[in-house]
């Protein structure tokens, strides 16, 4: 592959880290690593009813313990700076009004009340709702009061890419006129990604399988935009230990730190979610940071759930352990001595 890889991280303020999060985050440095490409660190904070206070440094420091670099981002800058969506509401208004001279993009005419009553209608006649349904024929001018929506150019089934699920298709129930913009002036997700990861350069999008169900409407946007997406890199669930459902807070999907202050290793937390969805194949399943980047490939993600496991974690934390120094040993074990 060229050296031109560029991937990112690019999560939203809204907690901490778990372990989801951060292996999304060790796949795009693995994979840009390998490839002697760029890593960015992007914060997405669009929605600032979500947002909670402090998480931007817990990001930071959940990755910095992890030994995952970037090359830019929120805290360091970069060529497309800032990193932080909040600061980047030009780049979206510049792009809103490209659509909108496209004729790509309109303001929303109605009131929360006539929406209201526009559901309700599609209830009473067991129909999904549509915004398209309710499109109006003449677009007025927008001035920033009202939410800014796309006019999807055409409603049609789409089929494409997935570098790990392969071919993929959805019909045209998974369109209608999103939001761009919101009334607050804050851009949507699914338009801001959009733009930013065109902006920065990105080549390749790594996130969680919920993002497939929306992959149509970013579809369409880049087509409206002319743009050519980014390959697509949907990565598995993680399973609860059960196995028959996504790892929620109650099967042990919490704080990343948390395992830093129960003393695991770093290396080992990286070999463990390395791991989990991911298998470059043979017998050795212990490596360090290093081996993971210098054997990393989309190619051997697994499509199917990876299953969380503490057992295995706790295993791979005492091969790392034996992987140290004893001098590096005495000195993680040292803040566990009471004095
Ligand atoms: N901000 C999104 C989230 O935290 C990231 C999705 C993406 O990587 O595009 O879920």
């Amino acid at each position: 592959m060229s050296s031109s890889v560029v991937t990112r991280f690019a999560p939203s303020p809204t907690g901490f880290m778990h372990v989801g999060g951060v292996r999304t985050a060790l796949y795009a440095w693995a994979f840009a690593r390998k490839n002697g490409g760029k890593f960015i660190l992007r914060i997405e904070d669009t929605d600032k009813g979500r947002e909670v206070e402090g998480s931007i440094p817990h990001i930071i420091e959940s990755l910095k313990w992890l030994g995952i670099t970037w090359d830019e981002g929120v805290d360091i800058g970069g060529p497309h700076a800032p990193y932080l969506q909040s600061e980047r509401l030009e780049s979206y208004k510049k792009y809103a009004r490209i659509l909108i001279e496209k004729g790509f993009a309109y303001p929303d005419p109605y009131s929360e009340e006539e929406l209201a009553a526009f559901r309700k209608q599609a209830e009473d006649n067991k129909q999904a709702f549509l915004y398209r349904n309710h499109r109006p024929e003449v677009f007025g001018v927008w001035d920033g009061t009202k939410p800014l929506r796309f006019k999807i150019p055409e409603i049609k089934s789409y089929k494409w890419n997935d570098a790990v699920r392969g071919d993929l298709t959805a019909g045209e129930e998974a369109l209608d006129d999103f939001v761009l913009i919101k009334s607050d002036g804050y851009p949507t997700y699914n338009f801001a990604h959009i733009i930013d990861d065109l902006e920065m350069g990105v080549t390749h999008i790594m996130r969680a399988d919920e993002f497939i169900a929306s992959t149509p409407k970013f579809l369409s946007l880049y087509e409206a935009l002319e743009i050519t997406p980014p390959v697509l890199v949907t990565l598995p669930p993680i399973l609860a230990p059960e196995g028959n459902k996504k790892l929620g807070k109650r099967d042990g999907a919490k704080d990343i730190l948390e395992y830093r202050e129960e003393g695991y290793l770093p290396e080992a937390m990286v070999n463990f979610l390395a791991f989990l969805g991911w298998n470059p194949g043979g017998e050795k399943e212990v490596m360090t940071p290093e081996e993971i980047i210098a054997n990393f490939s989309i190619e051997k993600i697994h499509k199917s759930g990876a299953m969380f496991n503490d057992e295995k974690l706790l295993w791979m934390n005492k091969e790392h352990i034996r992987l140290q120094s004893q001098s590096k040993q005495l000195e993680a074990i040292t803040p566990y001595f009471k004095e």
